[in-house]
């Protein structure tokens, strides 16, 4: 890379036009000469309900995330309440089944006034009583009666939202009043056609995907003045397009683009900061109703809520953003981009793998680490004794995939 180019092969020259008058090369709702609100974290707090879609609830435009919601945090949930969140999002496999039970004890007594959603993994040959018996698990959890959405986990292959037994579990739950409506949540390599399957089977109410700016074609694109120089995941804007159309409720996660906010603290001045910047880009897209991000400290909390009702980019945060995709481009793994999937012979989920190694490595929570790549479909076992000839070439995004896989495996098996 010449020293005039940065590692996503963006031309300083034309970055610095493009970010110069922003406003002017940023077309929509995306761009805007200042950002629409307050930079400060302090009393920060929830400023926009949406509407999720089609189930007609309404929610704030952060969510709760809880994926690292550990016993005797029940006071964080409780501070997110208090600054107006009542969004809560947890999965019967969050620390081992402690998120829901955190959750349960801090939501109790104020469950009308929030929407709680959870999840599990329903494959595409389980039958509808294991489904209850998980739901029902979760309830107990929860110490709710009924969740608003009950979500079908990491689903990368479209048959598991095919099994009859889920929808038939699925409206047996509705008339039972257990469940409010059903999801399915998605970060992996077939994401946009597991969206597109679902919006054309009509097979869901709320979709959770993963979306940030680093995949988002627009972020470059507005940089470039329309060069496409990287690889990035074209369709999933569409299709978030075509959820929205058919009514779903669209919820954004994976937001920060692998969150390595320490990355970034030198750089944000006046009070703005990374993270609000890159939950304003997802916010400004009409097509997302809200989104989750893990919540794992009040001064957290504070900095993210400080986005809340943002649906606009200043030329501020398109400089943060820009720098982080400049620091992060080529060691970051998209997931759903796809681009490597049927690299490897000995069939390594290459994307799933890497999001582990993101758990442990970026989010520093190699317990959450180790769980989720227990639960995978596969490991990076074979990563072990091959000469990486076989995937060396297959990231888009040039990342090293066999320096990282095998080290993942040693780290996480
Ligand atoms: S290093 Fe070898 S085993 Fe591992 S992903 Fe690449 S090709 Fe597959
Ligand atoms: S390894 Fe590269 S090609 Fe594969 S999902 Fe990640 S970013 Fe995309």
């Amino acid at each position: 890379m010449s020293g005039d180019r940065d590692s996503l092969g963006i031309s300083r020259r034309t970055f610095v036009k493009a970010t110069g008058s922003s406003a002017a090369v940023l077309t929509g709702t995306r761009a805007a000469a200042e950002p629409d609100t307050a930079r400060s974290s302090a009393n920060s707090r929830i400023r926009r309900y949406g509407t999720l879609g089609r189930t007609g609830i309404s929610i704030s435009d952060i969510g709760f995330g809880s994926s690292r919601l550990y016993v005797g945090q029940e006071d964080l949930v409780r501070h997110a309440l208090d600054r107006g969140v009542n969004y809560f999002d947890t999965a019967d496999s969050y620390t081992r089944g402690d998120s829901e039970v955190v959750i349960g004890n801090a939501l109790k007594g104020d469950r009308d006034r929030v929407a709680v959603v959870t999840k599990t993994k329903v494959w595409a040959d389980d039958d509808r009583h294991s489904i209850m018996r998980t739901l029902e698990e979760s309830l107990r959890k929860l110490q709710t009666d009924y969740v608003d959405v009950f979500f079908n986990h990491a689903v990368n292959d479209a048959e598991r939202l095919d099994n009859p037994e889920w929808h038939e579990f699925a409206e047996l739950a509705k008339r039972q009043g257990k469940i409010r409506f059903t999801g399915f949540s998605g970060h992996a390599g077939r994401l946009v056609n597991v969206i597109d399957h679902a919006v054309e089977g009509d097979l869901v109410d709320v979709l959770l995907v993963s979306y940030n700016f680093g995949q988002d074609p627009a972020f470059y694109e507005s940089l470039t003045r329309g060069f496409d120089r990287i690889a990035t995941q074209t369709g999933l804007p569409a299709a978030l397009t075509r959820a929205k159309a058919r009514g779903m409720g669209v919820v954004a996660m994976k937001t920060l683009m692998g969150a390595r906010l320490n990355d970034m603290r030198p750089f944000e001045t006046d009070g703005a900061t990374f993270s609000q910047a890159a939950f304003r880009w997802t916010l400004s897209n009409p097509d997302v109703d809200g989104l989750i991000v893990s919540m794992t400290g009040i001064d957290q909390i504070d900095e993210y809520l400080g986005a809340s009702g943002g649906r606009t980019v200043s030329g501020t945060d398109l400089g943060l953003l820009k720098r982080y995709a400049a620091l992060n481009g080529t060691s970051y793994c998209r997931q759903a981009c796809n681009d490597c999937e049927g690299a490897c012979p000995y069939g390594v989920p290459i994307a799933d793998v890497l999001r582990t190694r993101m758990y442990a490595v970026d989010y520093e929570d190699v317990a959450f680490a180790r769980d989720e790549y227990a639960a995978l479909e596969g490991s990076a076992e074979a990563c072990l004794g091959c000469s990486g000839e076989p995937c060396r070439s297959a990231c888009s995004h040039g990342l090293d995939i066999a320096a990282w896989c095998a080290p993942t495996h040693r780290m996480l098996a």
